[in-house]
C-alpha cells in the first residue's frame, strides 16, 4: 500500500547528476524520486495526498555507502567505547577520558579502541602512562593506538593480571621497567595479537545490551549520512554465532543501515574447509535489501594477509601462500561466490593475481564480482591486470592515520599517490570507498585475531 507522496522543498540537493548537479526540491513517490528540480515542478507533479517538509535551506546528499566496515562486530562493543575520532588535542582527549572515568566504576573498563592517531593531536603524542593513572586511578583503562601499541593504566594491568612473571607472547612485547614490572605499554612486535587478546579480557556486554549497542552504532552512522555498509567480517567474528545480534535486529525490523556482509575465515590452515562448509549453508545474495550475504573475505587465507603497519617494514607472504589461496579461489569461482581480499602492498597483490589468472584459465570468472581491499601501493601494471579480470578495488582513508609513517618510510612523493585512486579510475575499475571502521576487533580468549 503506497503512502502519500513526499515533497521536500527549500533544500540544497547534491544530485551527483552531471547534467543537473543541484536541485531545490524533490518529489518522492513509493520510495523513488519522481521529480528532482524546483518547487514548482515538484508541486505540479504531486498527488492529492502529499506530505511536505520544508528543509529550510539544508544540504541534502545521497546516502553514503561504506564499502569496508566492521559494523557487525563493532556494534557488539560500541556502547563500551569512548571514541577520539577527530578530537584535535590530547588535552581534549584526556578531558573526555577523565569525565568518562568519573561515571565508569570498575570492574567496567574505559576503552578507546582505534579511530585516532597521535598525529591528529596538536601535541603530536600519545598520553603517558602516568597521565592515564592520574585521570583513572580505579577504573581500568585500555587505549589502542592503530595496530602498534596499547596503553594500560595500573588498574587495567591488575585486571588482566600481567606481572613480572608473565612471559611475552609470540610476536608481542610487554614493556618492563628496571625492576621487571610491566609498565602498561604493550607493543605489537610485529603482530597485534597481544593487543586484542588483552582487550578481550575486559567485560563483555550481555546480549540485550549488544542489541542496544548495535542500534546506537547504526544510529551514529545515520547521523554521519551513512545508509549502507558492506561488512568485511573480521577476526573472532564467527558465522553464524556472532551474527545473532544483527540477525535479531533484522528480524525485528530495527535495521537503520543496509548491511551486506562477507564471511571471513577464522581458521588458519583450515580456510578451505571453512568456505566449503559455508558454501553449503548460504548463497551469495541471500537476504533482502537491509541484510544480505555478499560472498567471501576479506580474509581468504591467513598466509595471504599482509598486516599493514607503515612504521614497520613490509611483510612478505610465506612461500606456500599461493598453494593455499588457489584451492580457495577455485572453490569460490566454482560456487559462484563473490570475494574480497585484504591486500595492502603491490607485492602481495601481484602474487594473488598470479593465482587468480591461473584459476581463471581453468574456470572462467565470467563476470563474477571480486575485489581487493586496501591496495595502497598497487602498481599500474597490477591495476590493469585487475581490470582484465573484471575485478575492483575498495580503498579506505588509512593514510589519514598512517600517512606520516608511510611518508617517513617511503617518501613524500610515494605518499602523494597512495593509494593511486586516479589511476584506478582511469583504468575503468569499480572503486569503492570505505573507512575500515572502527578498527576495533573484539576477540575471545584463544582466538586468532590479528587485527582485521
Ligand atoms: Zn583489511
Amino acid at each position: 500500500m503506497p503512502g502519500p507522496d513526499l515533497l521536500l522543498v527549500n533544500g540544497k540537493f547534491t544530485t551527483l547528476d552531471r547534467s543537473r548537479p543541484t536541485a531545490t526540491a524533490v518529489l518522492i513517490r513509493d520510495g523513488r524520486f519522481a521529480v528532482v528540480g524546483d518547487e514548482a515542478e515538484a508541486r505540479a507533479a504531486a498527488g492529492a495526498e502529499v506530505q511536505v517538509i520544508d528543509l529550510e535551506g539544508r544540504r541534502v546528499i545521497p546516502g553514503l555507502i561504506d564499502s569496508h566496515m566492521h559494523v557487525i562486530r563493532g556494534g557488539l562493543n560500541y556502547n563500551m567505547e569512548l571514541r577520539w575520532d577527530g578530537v584535535p588535542s590530547l588535552s581534549d582527549a584526556m578531558a573526555m577520558l577523565k569525565a568518562q572515568a568519573q561515571v565508569t566504576p570498575p570492574p567496567q573498563w574505559l576503552r578507546v579502541v582505534g579511530g585516532f592517531s597521535e598525529h591528529q593531536f596538536a601535541e603530536k603524542r600519545l598520553p603517558t602512562l602516568d597521565e592515564l593513572n592520574a585521570v583513572a586511578p580505579e577504573t581500568p583503562v585500555f587505549i589502542l593506538h592503530l595496530y602498534d601499541r596499547a596503553l594500560l593504566n595500573r588498574a587495567a594491568l591488575r585486571a588482566v593480571g600481567y606481572t613480572r612473571d608473565t612471559p611475552d607472547p609470540p610476536g608481542g612485547q610487554i614493556q618492563r621497567d628496571a625492576a621487571g614490572e610491566p609498565t602498561g605499554l604493550l607493543l605489537a612486535q610485529p603482530n597485534a595479537t597481544i593487543l586484542y587478546a588483552t582487550l578481550s579480557r575486559g567485560p563483555k556486554l550481555p546480549r540485550e545490551y549488544q542489541l542496544n549497542s548495535t542500534r546506537h552504532f547504526m544510529r551514529e552512522l545515520n547521523r554521519l549520512g551513512v545508509t549502507g555498509v558492506i561488512d568485511a567480517g573480521g577476526g573472532a567474528q564467527n558465522y553464524p554465532d556472532d551474527y545473532a545480534v544483527i540477525e535479531k535486529l533484522h528480524a525485528e525490523g530495527e535495521m537503520t543501515v543496509r548491511v551486506s556482509y562477507n564471511l571471513f575465515t577464522q581458521k588458519p590452515k583450515e580456510e578451505l574447509a571453512d568456505f566449503a562448509g559455508w558454501a553449503r549453508q548460504i548463497t551469495p545474495g541471500q537476504g533482502d535489501d537491509l541484510y544480505r550475504h555478499n560472498g567471501a573475505g576479506e580474509m581468504l587465507v591467513y598466509s595471504a594477509a599482509d598486516f599493514e603497519d607503515f612504521r614497520a617494514p613490509r611483510p612478505e607472504a610465506p612461500a606456500g601462500m599461493e598453494s593455499e589461496l588457489e584451492p580457495v579461489i577455485r572453490l569460490l569461482v566454482e560456487n559462484r561466490w563473490p570475494w574480497r581480499l585484504h591486500a595492502t602492498y603491490d607485492e602481495t597483490i601481484d602474487r594473488a593475481l598470479d593465482v587468480f589468472e591461473r584459476v581463471n584459465r581453468d574456470v572462467p570468472f565470467d563476470g563474477l564480482h571480486w575485489f581487493f581491499d586496501h591496495a595502497e601501493t598497487i602498481s599500474p601494471r597490477n591495476i590493469d591486470r585487475i581490470a582484465a579480470l573484471g575485478g575492483g578495488i575498495a580503498i579506505q582513508h588509512r593514510m589519514a592515520y598512517q600517512g606520516e609513517d608511510f611518508a617517513a618510510r617511503y617518501g613524500e612523493t610515494a605518499a602523494e599517490v597512495t593509494p593511486p585512486i586516479g589511476r584506478m579510475m582511469a583504468a575503468g575499475l569499480p572503486v569503492g570507498a570505505g573507512t575500515d571502521a572502527t578498527r576495533s576487533p573484539a576477540t575471545t580468549p584463544g582466538s586468532r585475531s590479528t587485527g582485521w
